[in-house]
């Protein structure tokens, strides 16, 4: 049994065989077979080792014809492994004396041997290292044939293991037969972890090294709640899984019957508690989870997962449903955030291969960009909003300029509509996302023209302080305690104060209990988060009172390192809400 720890993104516990995704993915269906058959199995065990070796051969040809005889001497170390006695006799003894599968037990003793020479620690034992993950690939191909699984044809409940998983890839998992999933990199705010939490798929992301450790088909456990995965788990820590699986489920239970509640703190407070969604169904779960409305539609996800341009209609159905499904409340939709990590790679290829994507052409400046893509959506949410509260919000703008193009572009939609007579919504309250600190520098400035601000402290955490939000080794500089940060959101706070417009807070920070506090002590009264979120949110705003909340934020904007902050939020936290864990 290995247990690992990583940052837990998406709650939940999920117990299954492991679905190992290299740069090749498949699966190994059964761990076991019944002992009537070994004989039959050692038979296709050395029908399959025959075949690699008769590939291996083959390969050393071609490159011998096309490179070079040094390079096919390459083929030679491969050929020896496939064929050394050793090696065999030990797969054979797994599949003879414990019932191994042929697949399950090649894969177990070549990673064994792997993670020996990885062990070994210079680049000379690493790449003898990947020869063997290469060997074991060559014979799982073999053994499985056409038994060979994608992502994408999944038929049977796995937890999918990944050294990662991009957003797009992330949004095409089916949550009937993915469980759960675990990668190696990712942050705590990388869209593949807020998309687990939007298919409620228990994920944990930025593990670090470990896929050396797995084999398909291993059981694995992951708790999507603490960030604890465990490979093998032995029967004791089944049964502890088991406790700690009934305990998630009365503290839900618990938070679940403030549903009906007004989010209010003690002395009275209305907080506005809204959603954040990427797909439009989550609107009704949104809904049914006690929230006030929709803070953040992330539309861009209707790109995602899929290889056509989305229609005018088809953006118009997935608001409609939103609205519908979330009746008689504010909704507000971001204009395509696309770009950075969440593209697909048929919009990507468009583009020049930017070295530094987050920094480069995205958001609404891919929408300016490409006016047709832009026009086609704002038509869509301007027909959509008829009757409904509606607002739309442009994404990482960074100048007033910018800003003001946008609106221009609405206003232009919004006559042609007219000319043609089709309905729209024209009080439509437009706003921006702060994210980039020129904007809140120039948040005076901004408060003036627009609608409404609503910080998106994810990326205003990673241009701040000059940290990935997807990169699990700078995590801890990518930190909604640092005091900068904390400078920043009271300084878009008191912008919006003078000029008398709503601010809200839509980044994972205020999915965090333990800042929530800290921002409504600061002067915030709307916050959207993850539905995951909106009852342990609401559970800590109810404990809570505006003058304690007051008296937090004076006390951490006195306070000059992150990590102070930090441990004193969590003290606070652990005091207001003694049984926090979820
Ligand atoms: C943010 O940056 O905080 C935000 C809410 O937007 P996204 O996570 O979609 O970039
Ligand atoms: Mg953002």
């Amino acid at each position: 049994m290995i247990t690992k720890n990583g940052i837990a993104v998406s709650p939940g516990i999920a117990v299954g065989d492991a679905l190992v995704i290299g740069t090749e993915d498949f699966r190994i269906p059964q761990r076991f077979i019944p002992r009537r058959i070994v004989d039959q199995e050692l038979e296709r065990l050395h029908q399959a080792l025959e075949n690699v070796s008769a590939e291996i051969l083959e390969n050393e040809r071609l490159a011998n014809e096309a490179i070079g005889l040094q390079y096919g001497a390459i083929f030679a170390a491969h050929l020896q492994m496939a064929q050394d006695p050793k090696l065999i006799s030990e797969v054979e003894l797994l599949i003879r004396d414990r019932c191994y599968s042929p697949e399950f037990a090649s894969s177990r003793t070549l990673r064994k041997y792997a993670r020996q020479f990885q062990a070994l620690g210079n680049a000379y034992f690493a790449e003898r290292a990947a020869d063997i993950y290469d060997l074991e690939k060559r014979i799982l191909r073999h053994l499985l044939g056409e038994q060979r699984e994608s992502l994408a044809e999944l038929t049977q409940p796995v937890i999918v293991v990944a050294h990662n998983l991009t957003p797009s890839e992330t949004a095409g998992l089916k949550k009937d037969v993915v469980l759960g999933f675990v990668t190696e990199v990712g942050g705590r705010t990388s869209h593949t972890a807020i998309l687990a939490a939007a298919l409620e798929i228990p994920a944990i992301v930025g593990i670090g090294p470990f896929i050396a450790d797995i084999s398909g088909g291993d059981t694995v456990v992951v708790d999507g709640t603490s960030g604890e995965f465990i490979i093998d788990p032995d029967d004791d820590t089944l049964l502890r899984i088991n406790e700690v699986r009934q305990k998630y489920k009365s503290v839900s239970d618990r938070r679940s019957q403030m549903r009906d509640l007004v989010s209010e703190t003690r002395d009275g407070q209305r907080i506005f508690l809204m959603g954040n969604i990427e797909f439009p169904q989550e609107a009704e779960q949104c809904e049914q989870k006690g929230a006030d409305g929709i803070g953040l539609y992330r539309t861009e996800f209707l790109y995602l997962g899929r290889d056509t341009i989305p229609t005018e209609e088809d953006h118009y159905n997935a608001y409609r449903e939103v609205i519908e499904g979330f009746p008689n409340q504010p909704i507000t939709i971001r204009t395509l955030d696309l770009g950075a990590d969440k593209i697909p790679g048929w919009i990507r290829r468009q583009y020049s291969d930017d070295s530094n994507p987050a920094l480069g052409l995205r958001s609404i400046r891919m929408s300016l960009h490409d006016m047709d893509m832009f026009k086609t959506q704002l038509r869509a949410v301007l027909r959509a909003s008829v009757g409904a509260q509606v607002g739309i919000m442009f994404p990482l703008v960074s100048s007033l300029l910018e800003f003001r193009q946008a609106r221009l572009i609405v206003r232009e939609v919004m006559e042609d509509l007219e000319e043609l007579n089709i309905p729209f919504n024209a009080d439509i309250a437009l706003g921006i996302m702060v994210e980039v600190p020129a904007t809140v520098l120039m948040a005076k400035e901004f408060a003036r023209e627009v609608d409404f601000f609503s910080i998106g402290t994810n990326d205003l955490i990673q241009y701040t302080l000059a940290a990935d939000r997807s990169d699990p080794q700078v995590a801890k500089w990518h930190n909604a305690a640092d005091p900068s940060i904390i400078r920043m959101i009271a300084m878009v706070i008191e912008a919006a104060k003078n000029e008398n417009i709503p601010v809200s807070v839509c980044g994972q920070m205020s999915s965090d209990p333990k800042c929530v506090p800290l921002l409504i002590g600061m002067g915030i009264r709307q916050i959207s988060v993850s539905p995951h979120a909106i009852p342990e949110i609401k559970e800590v705003i109810r404990h809570l009172t505006l003058e304690k909340a007051e008296a937090m934020a004076k006390y951490v904007k006195s306070q000059e390192l992150a990590r102070d902050i930090e441990s004193y939020l969590n003290r606070e936290l652990r005091k207001l809400v003694p049984d926090n864990s979820q």
